[in-house]
């Protein structure tokens, strides 16, 4: 019998059918590892060290692993870990390659493509990233790959992917797992919404432009599928007790509730729990 997870169902019938608290994985968005950032986009290496230690102890899997290993209810392993990172920022390379490969942890990139075109693109997305922020280059990224870092897509030019309309986001999209797939030698089937914005439109875009699944940043409540596959932000601040709370299977059923952005709102007005409550929100316009 092919046993097929509620990930892979064939047809639209079941994009929405599978709700998230069947889900037990935690799948971690960092962006970068950088020392002297004043921005919700990098956590310094000493936290990111720490991070690794605590993971290693856990069971940190690739994103290919981690959608793959759903039981025939859809659900996921308990305590079982994937790492992204998004927007493919030059300090991975220095500051967080390194430590993953000491630990023996498997991760994702998520890149934006026209940053290795032959035109280049600079850092203008993200308004707290000092000025002359670089990202990879192409040599570093082939390095980090053949090491077991994968990669995949954060759009061809890190539009706000709501604001294109049907074509030119599906172009976007198409071009961007195009480019890499080209300079990677190997399929992008993965697709990290930048800032997590999405609707049923990009949903049919990233289909069309020959994703096979995308990732998201819910801020509250918001159906699962293949299409938007839920991910928890790590941000400066979070130490492991809380890197503990974010992979916990709390975490994400609870951010989808209402009582999150009441919570966020609490943080910003007491200023109680600020790396709990606050911060995603300005990670999430800000990445
Ligand atoms: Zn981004």
């Amino acid at each position: 019998m092919t046993f097929r997870s509620p990930l892979n169902p064939p047809g639209d019938r079941c994009r929405n059918a599978f709700l998230w608290h069947d889900c037990r994985v935690t799948i971690l968005c960092y962006h970068t590892v950088e020392r002297g950032w004043r921005s919700p986009l990098a956590v310094t290496p000493e936290t990111f060290e720490e991070h690794c230690a605590w993971l290693a102890r856990r069971r940190v899997v690739s994103l290919d692993e981690a959608i793959g290993q759903t039981d025939r209810w859809g659900r996921l392993p308990r305590g079982v870990t994937a790492l992204t990172f998004d927007d493919g920022f030059a300090g991975l390379y220095e500051h967080a390659w390194p430590v993953l490969a000491h630990f023996g942890l498997p991760a994702t990139v998520f890149l934006v493509a026209e940053t290795l075109s032959p035109e280049g693109r600079a850092v203008d997305w993200a308004p707290t990233a000092p000025p002359g922020t670089r990202t990879l280059d192409l040599d570093q990224v082939l390095e980090m790959q053949a090491t077991g870092i994968s990669f995949g897509s954060h759009s061809y030019a890190h539009h706000d992917l709501i604001t294109l309309d049907a074509d030119e986001c599906e172009r976007d999209l198409r071009a961007s797992r195009e480019l890499l797939e080209d300079l990677l030698k190997r399929r992008v089937p993965h697709l990290a919404y930048p800032r997590g914005l999405h609707n049923d439109t990009v949903h049919r875009a990233a289909e069309g432009a020959g994703f096979s699944y995308a990732f998201s940043l819910p801020e509250g409540p918001e159906e699962v599928s293949r299409y938007t596959i839920p991910r928890a932000v790590i941000i400066p601040g979070n130490g492991v007790p809380t890197l503990r709370f974010k992979t916990s299977r709390f975490y994400l059923p609870f951010r989808r509730t209402p009582l999150w952005p009441a919570l966020r709102t609490v943080a910003r007005k007491t200023g109680f729990g600020l790396r709990l409550g606050q911060t995603d929100m300005e990670t999430t316009q800000e990445n």
